[in-house]
């Protein structure tokens, strides 16, 4: 497939089955199992990596047509599909990482992630340095001699901000050491970690990928070379993508384009609006002229995505206002589905990490988090509008 296409169209056409010419949506293969014609295919079959037709653990023919259009998606070799983000997050741990490595990660990233690096990092004996994403001099410093992997997450959930991936994962890369983005905030439409030097790119499907809030998965994708090691440890971890889920992510996929143009539209009009906004103290979405990296953002995404998130004056309950008071916005978590959804992440959160560990990570209980879906933006807007408007006037809250 010629690799040259526009992105919409790629992904329309790139996952074609040479085994199954003439079939346009892909089919669904459920079998868990798969027979060999004799001892020698069986033998075949046991030794190769990421055999489509073996027994389902292993890899399955649905599965492995999703890979192959993720990994066109980013500009890659390879891909892994996992059950879910945080499948790949633990795979990526137990693959790359041994007792006394060390960790480079952000302050601000998605909670499960910092949960898993909290908790589990200490307990399998990793050491993890988290430092300010957005200079990159902090990571230089954090380094030691036994650091092994950077986790980046950019633009972050929720408080959307940018790591330079150019500068990190040259500095990186000069060090020997691997580094690992979540692409999810992003999409493959909006930003290509891989052509900035980046080794793994992780996404939870589970997002805009998926689109429709409907399936839970995850993938990595990079070299080939890395992603086999990351599927021999993926067969004994065993959290492996269920096949309708697989099928499902093609399914969006498919209108991974056109859904990810029209969310970001919406939400840089939703950002200009609250940015207006007389109760709103601050914004943070990195289309906005005013965020701090709009010229990184600008240098290293084609677009800015659906998720931003903001603080109302009042704190904490006037947030709770506003969200009791919105009638389209569901309050529900996740992002990159067809309905818009809100959250206070502290709330989300709160049964992952501390107070304290929530105030490390930038994350004041106050901050919505909103993540546009593919509602009318006319409609969104009328609705927060509504919202503010049932709000005491700022300075009575
Ligand atoms: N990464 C980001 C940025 C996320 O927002 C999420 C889920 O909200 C995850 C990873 C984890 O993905 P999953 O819920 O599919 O395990």
């Amino acid at each position: 497939m010629d690799t040259t296409l526009g992105w919409a169209t790629l992904l329309t056409h790139g996952d074609v089955d040479p085994e199954e010419p003439g079939v346009i949506s892909p089919p669904l293969h459920q079998s868990v199992n798969y027979a060999a014609a004799t001892a020698e295919q069986f033998t075949e079959l046991n030794e190769r990596i990421q055999p489509p037709r073996y027994y389902r653990r292993f890899g399955n023919p649905t599965q492995a047509r999703l890979e192959e259009l993720l990994a066109k998606a980013e500009g890659a070799d390879a891909a892994l599909a996992t059950a879910s983000g945080m499948g790949a997050v633990t795979t990526t741990l137990l693959t790359l990482l041994s007792a006394g490595d060390h960790v480079v990660a952000q302050h601000s990233m998605y909670g499960g992630t910092l949960s898993m690096l909290r908790t589990l990092g200490k307990r399998f004996g990793i050491e993890v340095s988290f430092v300010d994403q957005t200079d990159t001099a902090a990571f230089e410093a954090s380094i030691t001699d036994r650091t092994k992997l950077f986790m980046l997450e950019t633009p972050s959930n929720p408080l959307l901000a940018l790591t330079d991936l150019d500068s990190v994962a040259a500095l990186a890369r000069a060090r020997g050491i691997l580094t690992w983005v979540d692409n999810t905030v992003a999409t493959p439409i909006n930003q290509k970690p891989l052509d900035h030097g980046v080794d793994l790119v992780m996404h939870s499907l589970t997002k805009a990928i998926g689109g429709h809030a409907d399936l839970q998965a995850g993938v990595l994708i990079g070299r080939a070379e890395l992603v086999e090691r990351l599927w021999l440890t993926h067969t004994m971890v065993g959290a492996v993508t269920s096949p309708f889920d697989a099928w499902l992510a093609l399914r969006g996929l498919r209108t991974l384009a056109m859904r990810v143009e029209w969310q970001n539209r919406s939400a840089q009009s939703v950002a200009d609006y609250l940015a207006g906004r007389p109760e709103v103290l601050k914004v943070n979405y990195p289309g906005l002229a005013t965020h701090p990296q709009h010229e990184l953002a600008r240098r290293q995404m084609r677009g800015y995505g659906c998720l931003l998130s903001f603080e109302v004056d009042g704190g904490r309950p006037a947030a709770e206002r506003l969200i009791a008071a919105l009638h389209l916005a569901a309050r529900a978590p996740s992002l990159g589905g067809t309905t818009t959804t809100i959250v206070r992440p502290a709330a989300m959160w709160s049964n992952e990490l501390t107070e304290e560990q929530l105030a490390t990570a930038g994350v004041p209980s106050g901050l919505i988090r909103f993540a546009v879906g593919l509602e009318d933006q006319g409609d969104l807007i009328a609705d927060l509008d509504q919202a503010f408007a049932s709000l005491p006037p700022v300075g009575r809250a």
